[in-house]
């Protein structure tokens, strides 16, 4: 329960004064219910009013406070506005202009002969100072006021009121920051930061407090999530080597440094008793299908049961396909199993894989269904590729009393302050060095006027018996879905005309295929029996076929940085010299430029990346932009980047010293986490 001392904060927004149903609706559009909303309702900017004595130090366009003198009223004729004609101390004139039926009311609170102080923009009209409805204010003119984001029915002065009640309810509450790094910082405490940010336009300092506040929070109940896990009981899985050390034997080429100690985290984790949880973080054609391998094999040499998940049925059958290759010869008992399978020889899988005659077991998502009985899963693998949320991962997680290791591949290069925002209850191992031997493919952005020489250029590139992928987009940019209806069309028109040209050795997949008739359009490919692919995005991850040596993306600048990169990655991965074309459209926006011209100057991942959620945001890099679980209400992407690392630190330093939090800091922290409504993590603490 949510300690009293936060009530006054999380009271209704109602509960503040003057704030009657139509107020209520207005700042619920902002999202607003609660007083402790209200107060992280920052504003956007500030107006600023320049008092002045004399119209001679009036600014073209820019807003004034002047003492004037009322001569006289000009009503309107027809439909002008009703002018009042003012002079200030020096005799210099100024227009007010009021509009509309409220003129009335203004002619009479500014009668000829009174002296009033006015507000608003100066304007030249005719060599004239003019001012359209200038405020009257009642004392003096704040300099500067905040402006807040709005909504109709409600005014920046109105929310400015609220706020200033609101500050006054703030409880006090003991510090949660390390003192030190408060001082390093220089940053004001809690309240005194809410007040600076409402209060005055240099509030960078009191921003970043706030915005360490709530990814401190994020980062401390990441940490407590953690510490359950590990106090879960898991059990110590120890290889003996008779697996692996065959594999590594076996291999024409040697684990690079990075994949070696990947297998070491991995095989670290595996031998404690308490369940890993842990990220294998690799670009494309990094080389984590062989760590993931060695994981599952150390699995079985312990002797458990180990299983890869696959997030498509594509992908399934190809890691089955690599890894019954790399297993070949040795005494592992490989098992497939897709939701396609069916009858009998489903059954037939299900009763081996219960009777412990299937070792590792590959497939999609239903090789978790209720139904699938292992007889002792030691290491479930997820090649997570973008699609497994938060919430799935902790329901596999929870899935058994004894949770198996988990080990999460991602092929997205998230930046390290992502991937601790986003993957917080998990350990890292990054694979940033890519298997030598490589060559950089080549990135070339053509338009697609140019379509005549790009076939050419095709017809000679298949000719050499190479082969090629052209991507094309789904019809509508927005859709994410390929189901949708019509989603495909642009693939399937794209494939009809370059069968026309082509020929048979053209193969088309996209995701309203049939699932059989995909694979058997894929299987072509892969056989080499087709020598271009044409697919919409379902090709965009995992797909490995080395002979493909062109990547053709047709409207590349309806593509996401991210995607781009990964649809790319899929050539560069045999020997020969590979080459990506990024067809373009006529207009280009700003940013999509920005993206191609990335395309060609690097194919760091990480950079991309970096790049990336600089252009859009994290949420549409993680691929998670519907899920909002990536959102931080206060911090900015930019204050994520450049803050999260301390906070997570900070957070860990806090539970190595106190990970019941009860000490004095702790408890600060645990009012933290409520104030960040991070209350099932605190839940961890009572339950365990
Ligand atoms: P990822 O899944 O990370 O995209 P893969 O595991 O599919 O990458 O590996 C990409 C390719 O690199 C595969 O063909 C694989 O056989 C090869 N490979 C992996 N590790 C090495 C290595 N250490 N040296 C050379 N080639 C490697
Ligand atoms: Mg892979």
């Amino acid at each position: 329960m949510r300690p009293e001392r936060l009530n006054p904060l999380f009271a209704a927004a109602a509960s503040l004064p003057g704030v009657g149903p139509a107020a209520v609706r207005a700042l619920e559009r902002l999202d607003i219910s609660r007083v402790r909303d209200l107060l992280f309702h920052f504003p956007a900017g500030w107006r600023h009013t320049r008092a002045i004595t004399s119209l001679a130090q009036a600014v073209e366009g820019a807003r004034i406070a002047l003492r004037v003198h009322v001569i006289a009223h000009e009503p309107s004729r027809g439909r002008g506005p009703f002018r009042i004609l003012a002079e200030d101390d020096a005799g210099g004139s100024l227009m007010l202009a009021f509009f509309g039926p409220r003129a009335h009311g203004f002619a009479q609170r500014l009668p000829v002969g009174a002296t009033v102080l006015v507000a608003g923009k100066a304007e030249l009209w005719n060599g004239r100072w003019q001012m359209v409805h200038p405020e009257l204010p009642k004392g003096a003119m704040p300099e500067a006021e905040p402006v807040y984001p709005l909504t109709e029915g409600m005014t920046s002065r109105r929310i400015a009121t609220l706020v200033a009640t609101a500050l006054e309810r703030v409880p006090p509450l003991a510090e949660w920051i390390e003192p030190s790094l408060l001082s390093k910082n220089g940053w004001p405490g809690f309240a005194e930061s809410l007040a600076q940010i409402h209060g005055r336009e240099d509030s960078a300092l009191a921003r970043d407090r706030l915005a360490h506040d709530e990814l401190f929070a994020s980062q401390l109940a990441w940490a407590l999530v953690r510490a359950k896990r590990r106090r879960a009981r898991g059990r110590a899985l120890a290889g003996d080597g008779r697996l692996t050390r065959p594999l590594l034997d076996g291999l024409p080429w040697r684990l690079t440094g990075a994949q070696t100690q990947a297998v070491a985290e991995i095989a670290g984790d595996m031998a404690r008793p308490a369940a890993m949880l842990r990220l294998l973080q690799g670009d494309v054609g990094s080389g984590k299908t062989v760590v993931a391998l060695m994981a599952l094999l150390i699995a079985v040499e312990a002797g458990t049961q180990g299983a890869l998940l696959a997030p498509t049925d594509l992908l399934a059958r190809q890691h089955h396909a690599t890894l019954e290759k790399l297993l070949d010869g040795l005494p592992v008992r490989l098992g497939f199993l897709s939701g396609r399978d069916k009858g009998k020889t489903r059954q037939a899988l299900l009763d081996r894989l219960a009777a412990g005659e299937i070792d590792i077991l590959v497939g999609t998502h239903a090789i978790f269904q209720e139904a699938v009985v292992y007889r002792d899963l030691g290491l479930a693998v997820v090649d997570e590729q973008h699609r497994f949320g938060v919430a799935q991962r902790m329901m596999l997680a929870d899935k058994a009393e004894r949770p198996p290791h988990l080990l999460v591949m991602t092929a997205t290069p998230i930046p390290r302050s992502l991937a601790l925002a986003h993957f917080g209850e998990m350990d890292v191992s990054r694979l940033a060095e890519r298997p030598p031997g490589r060559q950089p493919v080549d990135t070339r952005v053509v338009p697609l006027a140019r379509l005549e020489e790009v076939l050419e250029a095709l017809g000679r590139h298949l000719a050499t018996g190479a082969q090629a992928y052209w991507v094309c987009p789904l019809l509508d940019a927005g859709a994410e879905d390929e189901a949708e209806p019509d989603a495909a069309a642009p693939a399937v028109a794209r494939a009809a005309m370059l069968k026309a040209r082509f020929g048979d050795t053209v193969a088309l997949v996209h995701g309203k295929l049939p699932g059989p008739a995909r694979d058997a359009e894929m299987a072509r490919f892969q056989r080499g029996e087709a020598k271009l692919l044409v697919a919409t995005t379902v090709i965009e991850v995992g797909v490995d076929v080395p002979n493909a040596s062109l990547m053709l993306i047709e409207a590349a600048e309806r593509f996401g940085l991210a995607q781009l990169h990964q649809l790319r990655g899929r050539v560069g991965r045999g020997t020969a010299k590979s080459v990506c074309l990024l067809l373009r459209g006529e207009k280009l926006s700003a940013a999509a430029r920005e993206r191609l011209k990335m395309m060609r100057a690097t194919d760091d991942g990480f950079v991309i990346a970096e790049a990336d959620l600089r252009l859009r945001g994290a949420g549409e890099l993680l691929g998670t932009r519907q899920s909002g679980d990536q959102g931080f209400q206060v911090a900015t992407p930019e204050q994520v980047e450049r803050l999260l690392p301390a906070a997570d630190a900070d957070a860990r330093l806090l539970m190595s010293r106190d990970g019941g939090l009860e000490g004095q800091r702790g408890a600060a922290a645990r009012l933290l986490l409520y104030l960040f409504e991070k209350d099932a993590a605190v839940a961890t603490l009572r339950g365990g």
